[in-house]
């Protein structure tokens, strides 16, 4: 008898064991089966071994140590580098009836207080540290009086030199199995090649850990890389926008001056578009993000500073202006678009100037073993955009994977570009643009395009009403609860919500992402919403902000009479971008030129060197005048020349 009894687990838990995954899967995501790979890595650290787990963004990476850490009353801790990135999944879980918390440089001392002290009564399923807290005197003391289950470090490659993101600080965490020799240790990342995992291993001193890499094919992505120079590279960006009719665009620019000067060039083009970098005041920064994430302005200009954390499901493209410092950098932004599973674009147009600048920071760099990577980097995303072989392909092979298929068919080397980025170029607006060289087209590829995969039935104009008003919902019940919208519902339940139009909360509860604690949560509110909708009420226009256009604000600006200087100081702006804005003001009859703005001398001059060696061209200009008459003072006489020549013509 006593040999046929079943093992203690079993009999003590009140659910069969392979049921307990899925009870929890279903009460608590609202979800009715595991995507790719997740079950056996949750499996496995709910039993107790160590994992190492490369899972591409958007593979859903954090429920693989989230759901083992509901299954019993210990504490699961995960170290994350990122704070925003803490809270919003600590503010998510809260919403899935979760108990989490997070500990970083920015909690403030009384939360800290309480939060300590509820951690040592085993309050949390999940608690979060940023690794400079593990460093910190007293937290291990006091992390060894807690219930720990298992520690899950996220963004793992950090650990690792060879990877394109290392922090010293998570140096801190090859102490943990030492200090922890009985509790398993999860390793996740998004990103890493072949060195990179080994290194992550042998730091964290995992034992034989289960193993988990995903493929990095992400099948919904488009990748088109295209070499460009500056002109062409503004309309191609215009384009690649404009293409995208519903859900968001991220746009990387290189450096903080071109994230300015790209929000311009939007939304000078009617294209609203808001900029986040590292250097704009922290609330600035959030309050972008916030508008961002709920819709309110689709496209998003960033330096690589932006997306870090962010998890934005229905992002349509994702573009790039310049050439990336790695191809796992790349990777990893280009990877922030369709992460929702259906398709999406990935644009990288890059100019040959891109390389003068990488060689530039590179020859910066002072610790040798340091340049010597970096230069291996260059080198490695050189080969990318420069192969003719399939870039998903080239990915995967990047990241150590052998695939046995050869082509994607749907990227730029398997598959003929799209029309719109072939066609040539409608540049000339005014005469002087006919002799600029249309966008050097590239020979069609012979094989057709292969069929992309459609999207879900969105098109009916009631589901797009639908998808407004419901995202307005949601935008002001983020806003009275002071969370992010995707907090509220990611963009995937949206769409999922449109299709299904739930009118009980049992049907409501068959919708992806509403698990328990959200139906009662927000479930009778959606109900009435959705009944108000079909009753025939609307998204309201307000909400909706009105663009702010930089060369109204650059006009009336000058009409208050203040420098270019100060302009661009007010702006954020480099001179040379506001005093670019203001020519085409001019050229366009939109603003008057001011005598005041140069000497007489330096007009005549300027003027002079026109007559001589034409307006096409700025440097030849420039050579021929004395040094001392900047590049904006002959912008500017030449805007004021052009109107006169366009007035004189018949
Ligand atoms: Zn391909």
């Amino acid at each position: 008898m006593a040999t046929l009894a079943p093992p203690a687990a079993e009999q003590n838990s009140p659910v069969r064991e392979p049921e307990r995954f899925s009870a929890a899967l279903h009460r608590y995501w609202g979800y009715e089966s595991f995507r790719p790979g997740q079950e056996s890595i949750v499996k496995s650290i709910a039993a107790g071994r160590d994992a190492c787990v490369v899972m591409p963004t958007g593979g859903g990476k954090s429920l693989c140590y989230q759901l083992p850490a509901v299954l019993d009353a210990t504490t699961a801790v995960v170290i994350s580098p990122l704070i925003a990135l803490m809270q919003d999944q600590v503010a998510q879980l809260l919403q899935m009836g979760i108990s989490a918390a997070c500990l970083n440089a920015a909690t403030p001392s009384e939360e800290r207080n309480h939060i300590l002290h509820h951690a040592s009564t085993g309050k949390y399923q999940l608690l979060y540290l940023s690794p400079e807290r593990i460093a910190l005197g007293g937290t291990v003391d006091w992390l060894k009086r807690l219930p720990i289950s298992f520690f899950a470090i996220d963004e793992a490659h950090c650990i690792s030199e060879w990877g394109h993101e290392f922090r010293p600080e998570y140096r801190q965490l090859s102490r943990l199995r030492e200090l922890f020799p009985d509790r398993p240790i999860a390793a996740f990342t998004a990103s890493a090649t072949r060195r990179v995992r080994h290194d992550i291993i042998e730091q964290l001193r995992l034992r034989d850990p289960h193993k988990h890499i995903a493929s990095f094919r992400r099948p919904n992505l488009r990748y088109i890389v295209r070499q460009c120079d500056s002109r062409t590279q503004n309309e191609l960006l215009l384009r690649a926008v404009r293409q995208v009719s519903d859900g968001s665009v991220i746009v990387y620019a290189p450096t903080i001056a071109r994230v300015g000067d790209t929000v311009d060039l939007l939304e000078e083009n009617g294209i609203a578009a808001i900029g986040y970098h590292g250097q704009m005041e922290s609330a600035a920064r959030r309050e972008n993000q916030e508008k961002w994430m709920a819709d309110e302005v689709r496209v998003m200009v960033g330096t690589m500073a932006f997306g870090l954390g962010i998890n934005k499901a229905a992002v349509r493209a994702v573009i790039h202006l310049s050439l990336p410092k790695s191809v796992e950098q790349y990777y990893q932004e280009a990877g922030r678009a369709g992460r929702d599973a259906l398709p999406a674009d990935c644009f990288l147009f890059w100019q040959k100037k891109d390389t003068g600048l990488h060689a530039f920071f590179i020859g910066k760099i002072e610790d040798p073993a340091e340049k010597n990577r970096a230069w291996q980097r260059y080198h490695e995303v050189e080969r990318f955009v420069q192969s003719k072989e399939c870039r998903q392909r080239h990915v995967c092979r990047h990241f150590g994977e052998s695939p046995k298929w050869e082509r994607c068919g749907n990227c730029d080397a398997c598959a003929a570009t799209p029309d719109w980025l072939e066609i040539e170029l409608q540049v000339p607006r005014r005469k002087r643009d006919a002799t600029r060289r249309p966008l050097a087209t590239k020979a069609p590829a012979p094989q057709p395009a292969a069929p992309r995969p459609t999207p879900p039935v969105l098109s009916v104009s009631a589901d797009i009403e639908l998808k407004e008003y419901l995202r307005e919902w949601r935008r002001i019940t983020a806003r009275e609860r002071g969370v992010a919208a995707f907090v509220v519902f990611h963009d995937s339940a949206l769409v999922d919500l449109c299709l299904v139009k739930p009118s009980t909360l049992e049907e409501l509860r068959r919708v992806s992402g509403f698990g328990d604690k959200r139906v009662e949560m927000y479930g009778e509110q959606i109900l009435d919403a959705l009944r108000r909708f079909r009753q025939g009420e609307r998204a309201s226009e307000e909400g909706k902000q009105k663009v702010s256009s930089p060369a109204k604000e650059t006009q009336r600006l000058l009409e208050e009479g203040r420098t270019f200087a100060e302009i661009a100081q007010i702006r954020s702006r480099t001179l040379r971008a506001v005093v670019s804005l203001v020519a085409d003001l001019i050229e366009r009859g939109d603003t008057e030129f001011q005598p005041t703005w140069l000497s007489p001398q330096h007009y005549n001059q300027i003027a002079a060197a026109c007559r001589q060696l034409g307006m096409d061209r700025l440097k030849p200009l420039k050579e021929a005048l004395p040094p001392e008459i900047p590049y904006e003072e002959i912008r500017l006489v030449i805007a004021r020349l052009r109107t006169e020549t366009a007035s004189n013509v018949p």
